[in-house]
């Protein structure tokens, strides 16, 4: 492991990495919730210029930045101190300062995964580059399980600049070599799609959406081809293992279709980390 790039005190160099996550983390939550709005703005707009309709009418401002982060209950704007992650939250007990109303848990959630995202990138790649680029795929990774969980889309201008990311990062061979990460990207992709026509030929259903291929195809695009197995079969068995649960729980029905970008994230994001040890102990078990 390489560190020392910045500062040579281990305490301030884990306080500032806890600050980034925090700082980061504070973003996705806003990203969670607001880019699933702008997309189904743009989207209904679009709706309507094709369909020759008159548009929906002036709509304020919305967009990342505007406007600043206030109360869902009382849009009350939040002072400078409510604004801090993670301690914003705690300070405030997880309850508007004005209205008293609760504020979703999602956004303490998001902000602690994030900072353990950071740590977690900090302590296996070191302060380097390829911890940089873990830590930044690890952010995205959060952003699209979330907003999957809750709206059932994979938003390309997510997915598609990590898929790009990713291929760049392994021109300097940061994670697999150039090759694998081309022959990854394109088989993800093309195996996913088959799998839903298959499905789909055999059942009549849609069991998953495009967003998934293009999730999977960043897969390919950050781990090199050889992963993907590993990837497949960690989500599969994921997803099965919580919809089983969730139907004996009483949950979730049967026909209930599940978003399967979660799992795909969550699969993604442990054999970046440790996707090669785990081959390589399995290829050496199965050799003998
Ligand atoms: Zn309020």
């Amino acid at each position: 492991m390489t560190t020392g790039l910045m500062t040579p005190d281990p305490v301030a160099t884990y306080i500032v990495v806890i600050a980034i996550g925090a700082v980061i983390g504070s973003f996705l939550s806003m990203l969670i919730y607001r880019l699933p709005i702008i997309l189904k703005r743009q989207w209904e707009r679009d709706c309507r210029e094709t369909l020759g309709l008159p548009g929906p009418g002036p709509a304020p401002a919305f967009n990342i930045a505007w406007p600043g982060s206030h109360c869902p209950a009382c849009q009350t704007p939040l002072g400078l101190r409510d604004n801090i992650p993670l301690l914003g939250y705690l300070l405030l007990k997880g309850r508007c300062r004005h209205c008293r109303a609760p504020i979703p848990r999602r956004y303490f959630v998001v902000e602690v995964v994030t900072v353990l995202g950071a740590l977690a990138a900090f302590v296996h790649f070191g302060l380097t580059l390829r911890g940089a680029l873990a830590f930044a795929l690890t952010a995205a990774l959060i952003a699209l399980t979330f907003i999957d969980m809750e709206e059932q889309i994979l938003p390309d201008v997510i997915t598609l600049p990590f898929l790009w990311l990713g291929l760049i990062a392994n021109v300097a061979g940061l994670y697999t070599s150039l090759p694998a990460a081309v022959v990854g990207t394109v088989a993800a992709y093309v195996f996913l799609w088959l799998m839903f026509q298959a499905f789909r030929l055999a059942t009549g259903k849609e069991g998953m959406g495009y967003g998934d291929f293009k999730l999977f195809a960043l897969a390919g695009a950050w781990l090199g081809w050889q992963l993907l197995p590993l990837v497949i079969l960690l989500a599969s068995l994921a997803g099965a293992l919580y919809g089983g649960a969730m139907i004996v729980a009483g949950r979730r029905s049967r026909a209930t279709p599940m978003p399967f970008g979660p799992f795909l994230c969550a699969a993604i994001w442990l054999a970046l980390f440790y996707g090669t040890p785990v081959m390589a102990f399995y290829l050496q078990r199965s050799h003998g």
